[in-house]
């Protein structure tokens, strides 16, 4: 195994001053003595904070400036892999790009549980010596199980059930010798990938393949934009690299953005690779959560697939980083440490030396400057594979179809739904809106039901039987009395959910069959996962969603998609408006016609067929949208073609956020060396969320200037009140 990180490891002995990064919210790396036997850089680390024991891990010497005559001793060595000092320098660079503690990083790395405990035992058994002609029937059948085992280790349970008789029987054999009882690790390696041959790469996928495949072997720093369609093979091709990195004897990780896509995903590694992946996401056990940190750092998994944060796992040699869906906003982590997994993803590939791949069918407009920067390559996988296109994309002119108040499917759009149900095929309609209706009125005075703890209305949602806020998950019953005007009967549902529209699809299509797919309306990633498994297999003619339809899943059925409000994303003012809308409108309209055999149709329902975005949708003119998009930008100096960075501060009393928020605004002599602007203090879009007041400021600088530098300047001159929650944003996604 290459060992490409190359630094000096310094090893300390007992008594030497070491430095210890801690997870708990102190501003320093502390000082302490190396314990008895010494340790090294990396090494997790149990020291003494006051009356407490707490995780560390040692981050280089002491720094000597503490009072010699307090500091104290080292607890003990954990027993784990020390982190690396690739895994240190990322945590540290991240940090520093994010504006981080290093604790609140050093968190991330260290999410398992029974860290430093010592390897988890279990009993098992397995043949040991000659086995003796004279057996007892019951003893035979230990034999025979343990033989049908080849070998592996076997726990107490497991062969008392494959032999079918009682644990005496097996202590017994274990007595005569003839069967060996032992100590094992809990935490087993995954099992080996097979790296053989995948399909064969057909057109454009076979040069992409090719590179790709290069840099692994090559076991440098590359960026890539691998840019197709929906089902042009892009997972294919860089399957193609991470078996190459198989093959080198290191290891791979695959962010996906979305745990639902997983099944899918590590179905086809199966498929291709002969056993599963090990996967790492909010789902996983805690017991194989535990397994997986561990055999990461100690190279018994080959190939992870995770969330986000599977970024800062403890691999013991990372070859190959691929971000699937790149453009995803769920990448960027909105709560507790601010980050965004595709840049991060860039950096660990960086500083490990290793190849990143950046997968998308509508790259983030990020990537796309990058690529014209020079900075990533772009790979294009030019049509699907096989003969299946883009489907046919139109517009159904809303102003002219004449629906009722309480509909949302144009004649139009109907009619298609009815052709392609008769032919046994299937139509999703598209809605981004989960519940029933996303107000509740008052006929009488007009108020609109809101939530007591944040500025948002309350949505209902039909199947719980209640109002629920989207921002944080409080609900209460629908009132029957206006909580106004206590007037009664009057309360009205406005506007759609996808749990309305079902409602609508149930009543004109009385005989198909409905599926809705919206993240509230599943307890599980598992029971989702299977209603997605079901509905690929023709378990539903028409399927109702949200955006998570949008996020790669294959509906070979599917070969049309009719979009109930297109305008959705392009009202409001955030600067990826139409970036968003772009992207989605072509996500789901990819679901349609996946297959050679079937042509699909996507028709987008819109009040304003005229608007730019809505015409380069159905132009299908990519390279003109992101060119013009690009200028937009470029010319107001926005992101990616300047920096930005909202500062949050937010607090249970509204004029001391303000008067912060002020006060901020005023001592700005650091952001103005570096020649940038700030605006607010604004309240928030969302002015208040769980009982806090919320004020946003927004930083705008020059592409190239130090922002990270000049902020953190500038907030050291303050002290927050103690009631105050201050976070900073760098290139902020949302600016709710
Ligand atoms: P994407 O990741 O771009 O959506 P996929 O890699 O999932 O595309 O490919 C779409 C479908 O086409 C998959 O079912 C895949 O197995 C199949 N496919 C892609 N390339 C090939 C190939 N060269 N030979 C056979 N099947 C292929
Ligand atoms: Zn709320």
């Amino acid at each position: 195994m290459s060992e490409r990180f190359q630094v000096v490891e310094r090893v300390y002995r007992a008594g030497d001053l070491v430095g210890v990064l801690t997870t708990e919210p102190l501003g320093r790396v502390l000082d302490y003595r190396a314990p008895e036997g010494g340790c090294g850089d990396g090494d997790f680390v149990e020291v003494p904070l006051g009356p407490r024991r707490v995780l560390g891990v040692v981050w280089g010497p002491g720094r000597g400036d503490f009072d010699p005559a307090r500091i104290r001793p080292v607890n003990r060595v954990l027993d784990a892999r020390p982190m690396r000092a690739e895994l240190r320098s990322f945590l540290t660079r991240a940090a520093e790009y994010t504006l981080t503690p290093l604790p609140a990083m050093l968190r991330l790395a260290t999410r398992t549980p029974g860290l430093g405990e010592p390897a988890s035992m279990r009993r098992v058994y397995r043949l040991a010596g000659p086995v003796p002609n004279q057996l007892t029937e019951a003893r035979h059948r230990v034999v025979e199980a343990l033989r049908a085992f080849g070998g592996l280790p076997v726990t107490l349970g497991e062969l008392v059930e494959a032999a079918a008789c009682g644990a005496s029987v097996v202590k017994g054999l274990v007595k005569l010798g003839v069967v060996a009882e032992e100590d094992a690790p809990r935490d087993t390696p995954y099992p080996r990938l097979q790296a053989a041959k995948g399909m064969r790469l057909e057109g454009d996928q076979v040069a992409a393949g090719d590179a790709l495949v290069a840099d692994v072997a090559r076991g440098a720093y590359a960026a890539t934009l691998l840019k197709g369609v929906t089902g042009s093979g892009k997972t294919e091709v860089y399957l193609e690299a991470v078996a190459e990195c198989l093959r080198q004897g290191r290891q791979a990780l695959v962010l996906l953005p979305e745990i639902a896509l997983t099944a899918e995903f590590l179905t086809r590694v199966e498929a291709r690779f002969g056993a599963k992946p090990a996967e790492w996401h909010s789902g996983v056990t805690m017991t194989e959560r535990r397994r997986l940190w561990r055999m990461v750092s100690e190279g018994g998994a080959e190939l992870v697939v995770g969330a986000r944060s599977a970024l800062f796992l403890p691999f013991r040699d990372l070859g190959l980083i691929v971000v699937d869906e790149e453009h995803d906003t769920s990448y960027k982590q909105e709560e507790g440490v601010l980050y965004n997994a595709r840049d991060m993803a860039v950096l660990r590939a960086a500083i490990c030396g290793c190849p990143v791949v950046l997968a998308s069918a509508t790259p983030s407009l990020e990537t796309w400057a990058n690529v014209e920067a020079g900075k990533y390559r772009r790979l294009d996988l030019g049509s699907r594979y096989g003969a299946a296109e883009m489907p046919e994309m139109r517009a159904i002119d809303m102003r002219a179809e004449k629906l009722p108040g309480d509909r949302w499917i144009s004649e139009t759009l109907a009619g298609k739904v009815r052709d392609v149900v008769a032919r046994g095929e299937q139509a999703l309609l598209f809605l981004n809106r989960r519940g029933f209706a996303p107000v509740t009125l008052c006929r009488a005075c007009g108020h609109q039901v809101g939530c007591d703890h944040c500025d948002a209305r309350m949505v209902e949602h039909r199947f719980q039987k209640r109002l629920v806020c989207h921002q944080c998950g409080a609900t209460k019953p629908v009132p029957v009395a206006c909580p106004s005007c206590g007037v009664e009967g009057r309360m009205a549902a406005v506007g759609p959910g996808v749990e309305r529209l079902a409602e609508e699809v149930a009543v004109r299509f009385p005989d198909a069959r409905v599926a809705v797919l919206s993240s509230d309306l599943f307890g599980s990633a598992r029971a989702l996962k299977e209603k997605i498994a079901e509905i690929s297999a023709g378990g539903a003619d028409i399927i109702i969603g949200t955006q998570i339809v949008a996020k790669g899943h294959n509906f070979p059925l599917l070969t049309l998609v009719g979009v109930i409000d297109a305008d959705l994303g392009l009202q409001g003012s955030d600067l990826r408006a139409a970036e968003r809308t772009f992207q989605l409108m072509r996500q789901v309209a990819g679901r349609a016609g996946r297959t050679a055999e079937r042509k699909g149709e996507a028709w987008l329902q819109t009040h304003q067929p005229e608007h730019p975005v809505i015409r380069a949708i159905l132009g299908g003119d990519e390279e003109a949208f992101w060119r013009a998009e690009a200028a937009e930008r470029r010319a107001s100096g926005v992101p990616p073609y300047g920096r930005m960075a909202g500062i949050i501060l937010s607090s249970t009393d509204v004029a001391q956020v303000f008067d912060f928020g002020g006060e901020l605004a005023r001592r700005i002599e650091p952001l103005r060396r570096i020649g940038a602007e700030v605006w607010g203090p604004a309240p928030a879009p969302i002015a208040r969320v769980r009982g806090r007041h919320r004020v946003r400021l927004l930083v705008k600088a020059e592409k190239g200037a130090p922002l990270q530098a000049a902020i953190a300047e500038w907030l050291a001159q303050f002290k927050l009140p103690r009631d105050l929650r201050l976070a900073v944003d760098i290139d902020p996604q949302s600016f709710l």
